[in-house]
């Protein structure tokens, strides 16, 4: 995490800029260049990589389930911030559509800056400008007025971050207890419990019964399990003991 310089921050501009107008006359294709969007003399920390890298995972699930792929790819992590650049095989339009998408569909979304570029050079314009950061208002009137000083906008900043990741790490727990409960509920023999043989003990469970349990969300939300008696569904729904009852 090291503070950068104004002319860092344009002279790191004027590289994207050449790479891209080299890129095009290259392929010939329309480009994405996503950068994030960090105010400040701070571009680059752990929790801003983490958050680009979950964009560009977010952008290579999206332009995969479109069907479109990449001419060439190039990602560059520096002080002055991180950068991906790729040509599509696609129209620039319907790539503008994605990253719109995900620039405003996800939390951390505000944070992204997904450009295209078309095969004129110029970056396709927003149907609907963006809004600013800290108030929320739509476009830039905000920044280009310096209302909100760099103290606020870090702290927007932040938080977004925070609730981006955080909902990322919840969504990747909530893939593991799934797994890890369906490897429980098939584990056999498991003597006087529900396995995949028979109900054991239990007269109001079944293998499908906890199959169903497993799958319900189990996001634990404002520090407390969403699911009444814990994780495992073995568990009594009273004490979360994770006592056999039966
Ligand atoms: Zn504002």
């Amino acid at each position: 995490m090291r503070e950068v310089t104004l002319q860092e921050i344009l002279d790191a501009r004027d590289r994207r800029a050449e790479a891209q107008r080299r890129l095009l006359k290259q392929l010939a294709r329309p480009l994405i260049s996503f950068t994030m969007n960090i105010p400040g003399p701070v571009k680059d920390s752990p929790m801003i990589r983490r958050a680009f890298d979950e964009g560009l995972r977010m952008l290579d699930d999206a332009l995969g389930e479109a069907g479109i792929a990449c001419a060439s790819r190039q990602i560059t992590h520096a002080d002055t911030g991180n950068e991906f650049l790729c040509a599509v095989k696609a129209s620039a339009a319907a790539v503008k559509e994605i990253c719109m998408r995900i620039e405003d569909g996800s939390p951390m979304g505000r944070l992204f800056d997904m450009d295209v570029i078309g095969l004129d050079g110029q970056k396709l314009a927003r149907k609907e400008e963006r809004r600013c950061l800290v108030c929320g208002a739509l476009g830039r009137g905000c920044a280009s007025r310096r209302l909100h000083s760099l103290e606020e906008l870090n702290a927007a900043v932040t938080r977004l971050l925070r609730e981006g990741l955080l909902a990322v790490d919840a969504d990747s727990v909530d893939a593991m207890v799934t797994h890890t409960l369906l490897e429980e509920v098939a584990t056999t023999p498991k003597p006087g419990l529900v396995d995949r043989n028979n109900n054991g003990a239990h007269r109001d469970m079944t293998l499908f019964s906890f199959q169903t349990s497993a799958l319900l969300p189990h996001r634990r939300e404002n520090g407390g399990a969403s699911r009444a008696g814990g994780l495992c569904p073995h568990a009594p729904a009273g004490d979360g003991s994770g006592a056999e009852d039966a």
